[in-house]
């Protein structure tokens, strides 16, 4: 099974993709995940990263589309996989498409959960100071200020993709807003 899940910084991506891979035996694949990966080991991709990520800025698509490109073609990835936090521009979602056709792979869904905005930014504050109480290292962009950048980025470059996959008709949507344990039961509902 291959699968997008689209939505706003804070909607719950990450959550149930960990639960769906549980579920259907595959892989999440977040690039938000293995850009911080490659920000801490220190890599010439987390170099150019790590300042855009800090910001709540989008990192170069040429980037994310070469870590997506490699990490797909990797044995665990060949079950299946949901890309969290990729396409989040018109042009990764076209690159993802090339990248698909070249390897006869298809998705079988792309589902965006739509949450209320007035509540995202709770949401991340509560998942900073989870962390912090957990004695998890707190994302730096997890703060009030970076959190509006994000979501700026998220209107300007990534809400446009919903209209890209609603025109190849594929586009599905839940109620992000619903308890975890709803969210989960609605999208394996679509997934069947
Ligand atoms: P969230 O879903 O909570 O917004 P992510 O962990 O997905 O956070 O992403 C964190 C940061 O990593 C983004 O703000 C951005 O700087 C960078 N990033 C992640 N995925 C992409 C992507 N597909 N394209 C460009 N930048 C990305």
């Amino acid at each position: 099974m291959r699968l997008i899940l689209l939505g706003p910084p804070g909607a719950g991506k990450g959550t149930q993709a960990q639960r769906l891979c549980d579920i259907y035996g595959i892989i999440q694949l977040s690039t938000g995940d293995m850009l911080r990966a490659a920000v801490s080991a220190g890599t010439d991709i987390g170099l150019k990263a790590k300042g855009l990520m800090e910001a709540g800025e989008l990192v170069p698509d040429t980037l994310v589309i070469q870590i997506v490109d490699e990490r797909t073609n990797q044995p665990d990835a060949q079950k299946g996989f949901i890309l969290d936090g990729f396409p989040r521009t018109v042009a990764q979602a076209e690159a993802l498409d090339v990248m698909l056709l070249a390897k006869k792979l298809k998705l079988n869904a792309v589902i965006e959960l739509k949450v209320d905005e007035t509540k995202l930014i709770d949401r991340i504050i509560k998942r900073a100071s989870d962390a912090k109480a957990a004695g998890h290292p707190v994302r730096k962009d997890d703060d009030a200020d970076v959190f509006k950048t994000r979501l700026l980025a998220y209107h300007q470059q990534t809400a446009p993709l919903s209209a890209y996959y609603a025109g190849k008709g594929s586009l599905k949507t839940v109620d992000g807003m619903e308890s975890v344990d709803d969210v989960t039961a609605a999208l394996k509902e679509i997934l069947g």
